[in-house]
């Protein structure tokens, strides 16, 4: 398997060259030149396959220049009881006939985030020491995607993380979840602004290819390729747990989604012949994406219109992964991905509303809806009284739009991406009580916190990396510009 730009600027790569980089070197998202193709027969066979062995059969279409006998002992390391709680890994929970939850929150940060980045974990600590090389993952969260990149990396051989944060905008867990941890290797920061801020600051630093070797800086933020690959494979396994052999029969899902990452690998899934009927798109109030699937126009919001919801994981406005869904809609074709993009007020936008190109969003099956804090709360309460579970508030933003969508007869799954004992305070206002804590997290808030807090400026951030992080030989240097 070869990858590409979807603008075009960069000669094939394999996976490991791939696997440890941030952007194109034109500025665009890595893309498989094509989609490896499950016909039926083969689907039935994988039907039965334990997770690990599952992730293995899929990830090898992608990664085939890592040798099997290593991929399949990586995935058997990294999917197991211990770290996601059940041999199932992502078990699904049946509310009402049609009607399911894939679990996915049972990794060690309590979010979906952790299946693709355990794995990333491994991958990244084999290529590197394959290759004698050190890596400085600087990444962006909005509060899940840098914890469980934290958990993924820490203690690893070679790795150092540096992880942006806004500064008071993540939830107290959250914040303690990440801030608690005491591994040499782990720097977080806290940074005065929102989200967008920290990323615009994340690729300021990825743009200068000269900064980015000396200090061998990589990322796992949610544009790395092998995170997108890695969740393909629980729509396989959701898809075996809500259909009989014999099938084909279709199944749809609801993605609660920010960067378009997750959803982003359903598509891929159906693009490579699972049998998926819709996939929605649940947006909280920054409804940057449901926009775009009801009109055609992707309009990415500023830091001003960006607002602090309580499903925050989702307060984002522009959608990083959303080109390679782009290019794919405008048939592949990178000249044209390129040429979308128009500018109002200094701010990148592009309009496909009426074009056969847009078409294609219902033939991809896509459709997509906007929930708000009143009915995030209402879907709390419902789903509490009707099946007994409480859902975190992302996952109710996705209950909440998957029952504008459902069909008779056809299985809607929705994607649980939390637990609901990172976001207290809703599930407080919700119910009226706290949420269950798994045991390992009671009384984290009380721990000692470590973090530094920058403003929102590319050359302290610079500084604050080249102090800690020594300059790596350029012939050694990490993500070949
Ligand atoms: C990251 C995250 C999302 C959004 O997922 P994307 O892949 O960015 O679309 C939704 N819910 C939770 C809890 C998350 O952590």
């Amino acid at each position: 398997m070869r990858y590409l730009s979807t603008r075009g600027g960069m000669p094939p790569q394999r996976f490991t060259d791939i696997l440890l980089g941030g952007l194109a070197p034109d500025g665009g998202l890595v893309v498989p030149e094509r989609y490896p193709a499950i016909d039926h027969a083969t689907l039935e066979k994988w039907r039965a396959l334990p997770y690990a062995d599952l992730a293995f059969v899929l990830l090898r279409l992608y990664c085939d220049d890592i040798p099997d006998a290593d991929l399949h002992a990586l995935v058997r390391r990294t999917y197991t009881a211990d770290t996601f709680g059940s041999d199932d890994i992502v078990p699904v929970r049946t509310l009402e006939p049609d009607l399911h939850l894939l679990r996915l929150s049972n990794g060690p940060t309590l979010a979906f985030k952790d299946v693709a980045m355990q794995l990333l974990g491994h991958l990244f600590e084999y290529v590197l020491a394959k290759e004698g090389r050190q890596l400085n993952i600087l990444g962006a969260t909005s509060g899940d995607t840098g914890s469980a990149a934290e958990y993924a990396m820490r203690g690893r051989r070679g790795i150092r993380v540096f992880m942006l944060s806004p500064a008071g905008r993540m939830s107290p867990f959250q914040t303690a979840q990440m801030f608690s941890l005491r591994d040499a290797n782990i720097y977080n920061i806290a940074v005065d602004g929102v989200f967008d801020d920290c990323q615009d600051m994340v690729k300021a630093v990825s743009a200068d290819l000269r900064f980015k070797a000396r200090h061998a800086i990589g990322t796992v933020n949610s544009i790395n390729w092998a995170r997108v690959v890695a969740q393909v494979v629980y729509y396989f396994k959701a898809w075996f747990a809500v259909t009989a052999e014999g099938g084909p029969r279709e199944v749809s899902f609801t993605v609660p989604s920010g960067n378009f990452g997750n959803v982003l690998a359903g598509h891929i899934a159906r693009r490579m012949g699972l049998p998926i009927r819709r996939l929605v798109v649940a947006t909280n109030e920054n409804d940057v994406l449901d926009e775009f699937f009801r009109t055609g126009v992707y309009r990415p919001r500023g830091t001003a219109d960006t607002h602090a919801t309580s499903s925050p994981s989702m307060d984002i406005s522009k959608a990083s992964n959303f080109e390679r869904f782009v290019w794919d809609l405008v048939g592949q074709d990178a000249g044209r991905t390129a040429a979308l993009w128009r500018e109002v007020d200094g701010r990148g936008f592009f309009d496909l509303g009426g074009t056969p190109e847009f078409e294609r969003v219902a033939e991809f099956g896509f459709t997509s809806g906007a929930s708000s804090h009143a009915l995030r709360l209402q879907t709390i309460r419902d789903t509490e009284a009707r099946y007994g579970t409480v859902v975190d508030t992302h996952t109710a933003d996705g209950l909440a739009v998957a029952q504008r969508w459902r069909e008779p007869g056809v299985p809607m799954v929705c994607l649980e991406t939390a637990l609901p004992a990172k976001f207290a305070e809703t599930i407080r206002e919700a119910l009226g009580r706290d949420p269950e804590r798994p045991a390992a997290y009671a009384g984290i808030e009380a721990r000692a916190q470590r973090y530094a807090r920058l403003p929102a400026d590319v050359a302290l951030l610079k500084r604050y990396i080249a102090e800690r992080a020594p300059t790596v030989e350029p012939a050694a240097a990490a993500p070949a510009p």
